[in-house]
């Protein structure tokens, strides 16, 4: 055994004793795949999340990440709970969170593990070598290197899919200027399979490995910051966070295992939540609810926007008066769903209500949800 062999085997040994489920290694190449990634960033498809934009240079080239880097190592770790599949839950007044947000945020599992892998590659060569690790947070196009490293390959969903564990997977690495033996690429094993592109309640995988952010209920409930575009609430269904349909489908996942980490366990409120409490989350509620939780991110505001088309969606009465108590909420975007909401469950009976309800000069974003809605009935 060579000595580059020796140590790779030696990191690959001490990752899979960290609890890591995947282990790959690739070379800092510039690939194929990212021309693909700034084609589609090109296209727009990237929607409102400008900081994928930013650093492209660093993404192509990652020696500009770390200096003379030689290595890039991918580590996988499973999420799959034993909890059902959003594709088998089938109660109108509960609403899906997407499985990856139902446990502890990952960033602060995968972060912590990586830095102990970094912490021992650092060791190994006595700290005269230099690495960086990221979840998430580097300028690194992570699933181009998980493929190019033999973790998965790329199934036409966009997402990363390992033939024994399925897609359920957090990705993270470990950047190195030592060079270590490189793993293959896998084969592409999605065939003729479309079973994703069928399923997406929104159309939004436009074409095979296409997916336009745009149109992606993951990027409408989590990325966007206003309005949900009207052409798109129906197709949420009963989403509120992310959206799990075209992993659910995937043929992939049927047999995925389920990880041996507790902290990706959903926490009972996190599964297949009740839209009714939810609707009445005051600020504080939000913030105590999901202070561990990466749905902190979409903030109260986009949270509830949210929910309120998921209601919309239910048709369900016995939520109409925790969306009336939204009419009044402080937040506009709030505010403007709730009305929306409230039409599409009440439809006509609720317009005597809404008329008049808003300022035309100081409510401007749901005074003009309102025309809207009073046009689209008129019709
Ligand atoms: S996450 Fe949902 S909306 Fe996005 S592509 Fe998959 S099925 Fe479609
Ligand atoms: S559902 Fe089929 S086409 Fe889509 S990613 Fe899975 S195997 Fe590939």
């Amino acid at each position: 055994m060579t000595q580059k062999s020796h140590i790779t085997t030696s990191i690959k040994d001490f990752a899979y004793s960290l609890g890591f489920d995947l282990v790959g290694i690739s070379p800092p190449n510039t690939y194929p795949d990212n021309e693909h990634y700034n084609e589609w960033l090109q296209k727009g498809f990237a929607g409102e999340m400008s900081y994928l934009k930013r650093n492209a240079f660093k993404k192509d080239d990652p020696n500009h990440v770390l200096p003379n880097i030689k290595s890039v190592i991918t580590c996988a770790l499973n999420y799959n709970t034993d909890k059902p599949y959003s594709t088998e839950a089938n109660n109108n007044e509960k609403g899906w969170v997407a499985r990856y947000a139902w446990g502890e945020d990952y960033h602060n599992v995968l972060g912590g593990m990586l830095e102990k892998l970094r912490a021992y590659i650092d060791t190994l060569f006595e700290n005269e070598i230099n690495t960086k690790a990221y979840v998430d947070t580097g300028p690194v196009l992570e699933k181009v290197h998980a493929k190019n490293s033999g973790v998965g390959w790329i199934g036409k969903n966009t997402c990363l899919i390992n033939q024994e564990i399925g897609s359920w997977l957090f990705l993270g690495e470990v950047l190195t200027d030592v060079e270590l033996e490189y793993d293959s690429q896998v084969a592409d094993r999605c065939g003729s399979c479309t079973k994703c592109i069928d399923a997406c309640p929104t159309d939004a995988i436009t074409e095979p490995y296409v997916l336009d952010s745009r149109k992606c209920i993951s990027y409408l409930t989590i990325e966007l910051k206003g309005a949900i575009p009207d052409d798109l609430r129906d197709g949420m269904e009963n989403n509120i966070f992310g959206c799990d349909i075209c992993q659910d489908v995937c043929p992939w996942n049927k047999r995925a295992p389920i990880t041996e980490l507790l902290n990706f366990n959903a926490v009972d409120n996190f599964f297949n939540p009740d839209l009714k409490k939810l609707l009445q989350l005051d600020k504080e509620g939000f913030r105590e609810l999901f202070k561990n939780s990466p749905i902190k991110r979409s903030k109260r505001r986009g949270f509830l926007r949210n929910v309120l088309v998921a209601a919309a969606n239910s048709g369900e009465k016995s939520l109409v008066s925790a969306i009336n108590d939204l009419l009044y909420d402080e937040e506009p975007l709030v505010r403007t769903h709730a009305v929306w909401a409230l039409w599409k469950i009440e439809g006509e009976r609720s317009l005597s209500k809404l008329n008049g309800l808003y300022d035309t000069e100081s409510d401007e974003m749901v005074v003009k949800e309102l025309e809207n809605i009073f046009k689209t009935q008129e019709r």
